[in-house]
C-alpha cells in the first residue's frame, strides 16, 4: 500500500474526519509530505480540507451522485412520446404521428 492509499484509508476510517496533525502522525510521515499529498488529493477531488484551529479537518470528499434520470416523464401511461428524438420539421397541430399517439392515449 502506498502512502496515498494509506492516508485515504486513515481518513476513511474516521467518519467525522481526522485532523491533519493527527493524520501525519498516524501515517508515520512528516507533516510537509502529508500536506503535499493532501493538497494533491484535494485537487483531485478525493478529499476536503476545512480549517480547524491551527490545522485542517480532513474528510473524504462526498461522492457525487449522478442525478437519476426519470424517463417516466417521457411517458404517458406506458406510451412513449413520438416527439422524443423526432427530427421532423415540427408543426404539432398538423402532425399525424402526434395525433395518432394522442388518440391512442384516450383508448
Ligand atoms: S409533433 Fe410530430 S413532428 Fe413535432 S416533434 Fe412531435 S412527432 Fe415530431
Amino acid at each position: 500500500m502506498d502512502i496515498e492509499e494509506k492516508l485515504l484509508k486513515l481518513i476513511k476510517s474516521k467518519k467525522k474526519g481526522i485532523l491533519q496533525n493527527e493524520l501525519w502522525k498516524a501515517a508515520k510521515i512528516d507533516s510537509s509530505k502529508c500536506s503535499r499529498i493532501l493538497a494533491r488529493l484535494e485537487k483531485e477531488g478525493k478529499i476536503s480540507r476545512e480549517p480547524s484551529d491551527r490545522t485542517y479537518l480532513i474528510k473524504l470528499a462526498k461522492e457525487k451522485k449522478e442525478k437519476t434520470k426519470n424517463f417516466r416523464l417521457l411517458l404517458i401511461g406506458d406510451m412513449f412520446s413520438p416527439c422524443t428524438g423526432c427530427a421532423l420539421e415540427c408543426v404539432p397541430e398538423q402532425c399525424a404521428t402526434l395525433s395518432d399517439w394522442v388518440c391512442r392515449l384516450e383508448q
